[in-house]
């Protein structure tokens, strides 16, 4: 999965061409390969319509509401993507979790509307530089993982796609190196394994983000346990998104 993440940038204009430019693009999806647009909200209807028909390629929201409808003023229901079509939703985005205090409990409310709607979360993890330093990264995104997403059965947590995003590499041009993320994603498929079985854990994908660019996104989807990735400044270039869709293994 090469999934774009916006963020909060570009006009509707800039967004239609650079979808437009995507699409002219040459670039190639296999059967298991897909390509996801985390667009903002009010061009999901414009992403929606432009990728209608290409195969293997889905819109998605960044962000969700845990209540089905009613007086939150500013929210957006996932019935309400739904009913544009859209069936993905990015959860936890770490800059949620900073600016607008998303906490374990709530994501797991997320989490279960979204696939109460048949819908699927990409479920954003991942540790800031102070816990990276004092080397307890694994037990921190590991209790986000309890605490969000194992009340979930197993068949409803193969729904779900994991995306594990160090913070210390959001937009500071800082990857992890390919070790870090395989040595990471190999954790957390274990810790999934731990409560579900290993075979359960084969199943879910797990996207690497941060700083994921053409020039590694080859070498970081390489890693055994690695299965694409969640990007955001180089998804607003469509040169550098095609190459990173066609890095794909
Ligand atoms: P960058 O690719 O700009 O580092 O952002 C990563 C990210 O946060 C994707 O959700």
């Amino acid at each position: 999965i090469a999934a774009a993440n916006w963020k909060m940038n570009l006009t509707i204009q800039q967004g239609e061409q650079l979808l437009n430019d995507i699409i002219a693009k040459p670039h190639h999806l296999s059967a298991h390969q897909q390509a996801v647009f985390a667009v903002p909200f009010p061009y999901l209807a414009m992403a929606q319509a432009k990728m209608a028909g290409k195969d293997n390629v889905f819109i998605a929201a960044q962000n969700c509401y845990t209540k089905k409808s009613g007086a939150y003023t500013g929210e957006t229901s996932v019935e309400m993507l739904q009913s544009l079509g859209i069936q993905v939703v990015v959860l936890g985005h770490s800059e949620r979790r900073e600016y607008f205090n998303e906490s374990n409990q709530m994501l797991a409310d997320k989490v279960n509307i979204v696939l109460e709607y048949n819908c699927t979360p990409i479920f954003c993890c991942g540790e800031a530089l102070a816990i990276r330093e004092a080397g307890t990264q694994n037990e921190y995104v590991a209790i986000q993982l309890e605490e969000s997403l194992f009340h979930l059965s197993a068949e409803q947590i193969q729904k779900v796609v994991i995306a594990y995003e160090p913070i210390w590499a959001i937009g500071t041009g800082k990857t992890a190196s390919s070790e870090q993320a395989q040595e990471m994603h190999a954790h957390l498929r274990a810790v999934l394994a731990g409560k579900y079985g290993a075979s359960v854990a084969d199943n879910i994908s797990i996207l690497y983000g941060g700083s994921v660019k053409a020039s590694n996104a080859k070498e970081i989807f390489s890693q055994p346990d690695v299965d694409g990735g969640l990007v955001g400044g180089a998804s607003l270039i469509a040169d550098e998104f095609v190459a990173i869709i066609n890095s794909l293994k």
